[in-house]
């Protein structure tokens, strides 16, 4: 067997420790003569293996009781409707759009209601947060809307913006459990767990009791009103069983590392081994603010084309794969989420040294 470092946006690179444990289970789970896959999400071992996921979450992130903890399907993307449809109660919601995820979940809304802009990094490609202290928020708004780490371009919300007592939603797809979150400063919180937490097919959905109501706009169907499933405690119909299982072992791995103040710790070191070099570097650069970097997608290039495109070939006959950036950046992007052990960071920094030294 042989693994790579993976620095994949998403899907992307899973504890090892998981890996090897779920391999372990994969024919017999624990005695029940079966794989999580092939058991009814009715039965009492699947039973336990929801609600221990659904506790351990609750205990890293120290989710209040009045916030309900849901896992969906369709993606982070289904929740661009969701949203709008069970929270626009004026038909009125303010997004900031600091990358293609938020403008896409911005453009979404817009078929529901008025989603007005109150402010955009759209002017300089999103390469950096704006100061959003001070915003024209509409006083109807029911909601202020962020994508709080923008996986594309690399920045990051190092301060949530003063929503002037709006409800927030935030979009944590790519920065879920990086770090210790003030969950009582949102209203709903979600993810997409394939970036930072598990396999795709499964969204983690944080949303607090009061914002879940029957009054939802009209046609919502059953299916996208959060109440069905809180009601439900996301049974309501068959779950992404296998993946909340997966999920399940990763807030186990992150709590035997110490929990979310631990994993920030670890993610700062790593991520400051790529921003130093990135910063002494003559031949490679970061493309974004530096107040604004985002622990886990970092985005950075040559200035040529032809070199940016030598550098993510030669990187991946040497192990280090996924390193191509997203086609509207160009360039290259390494994704360190949490399960990036260090070596991997540190393997990628000394190729990158010996790649400018050939390359000058
Ligand atoms: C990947 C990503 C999405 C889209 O996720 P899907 O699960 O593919 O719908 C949305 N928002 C952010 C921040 C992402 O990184």
């Amino acid at each position: 067997m042989s693994r790579v470092y993976n620095f994949s946006a998403g899907p992307a690179v899973l504890p090892e420790e998981v890996l090897r444990e779920a391999a372990e289970e994969m024919m017999d789970y624990k005695g029940s003569g079966m794989s999580v896959m092939e058991m009814s999400h009715r039965s009492k071992v699947y039973d336990t293996i929801i609600k221990e996921a659904e506790a351990d979450l609750r205990d890293l992130m120290q989710i209040p009781d009045n916030y309900k903890v849901l896992f969906l399907q369709g993606g982070a993307s289904q929740q661009f409707a969701m949203i709008p449809m069970n929270l626009m109660k004026n038909k009125k919601a303010a997004y900031i759009v600091t990358g293609q995820w938020a403008k896409k979940a911005w453009k979404e809304a817009q078929i529901y209601g008025e989603a007005v802009s109150v402010a955009s990094s759209e002017d300089q490609t999103f390469s950096y947060i704006p100061d959003c202290s001070d915003l024209d928020i509409p006083d109807d708004a029911d909601y202020v809307y962020i994508c709080e780490n923008n996986t594309i371009y690399g920045t990051k919300f190092k301060e949530l913006p003063n929503t002037k007592g709006h409800t927030l939603v935030a979009d944590v797809s790519s920065c879920f459990l990086s770090e210790p979150v003030d969950v009582t400063k949102y209203g709903v919180i979600y993810g997409g767990v394939q970036k930072n937490i598990g396999p795709a097919g499964v969204v983690i959905v944080i949303i607090r009791e009061d914002l879940i109501t029957e009054d939802t706009l009209p046609g919502t169907p059953t299916m996208l009103k959060y109440k069905t499933h809180a009601d439900a405690a996301s049974l309501y119909n068959t779950p992404p069983a296998y993946g909340i299982y997966i999920c399940g072992k990763v807030f186990k791995w992150l709590k035997s590392m110490g929990g979310l103040s631990a994993i920030r710790e670890r993610n700062e070191e790593k991520a400051k081994i790529l921003y130093d070099f990135l910063d002494e570097s003559s031949l490679f650069r970061g493309t974004v603010a530096k107040e604004d970097r985002s622990l886990m997608n970092v985005p950075f290039v040559t200035g040529s084309g032809e070199l940016d495109a030598k550098f993510v070939a030669e990187a991946k006959a040497a192990g280090l794969e996924n390193l191509k950036g997203h086609r509207s950046v160009g360039g290259m992007r390494a994704s360190i989420y949490n399960a990036m052990p260090k070596e991997g960071v540190e393997k990628l920094v000394a190729f990158m040294r010996e790649f400018e030294e050939k390359n000058r």
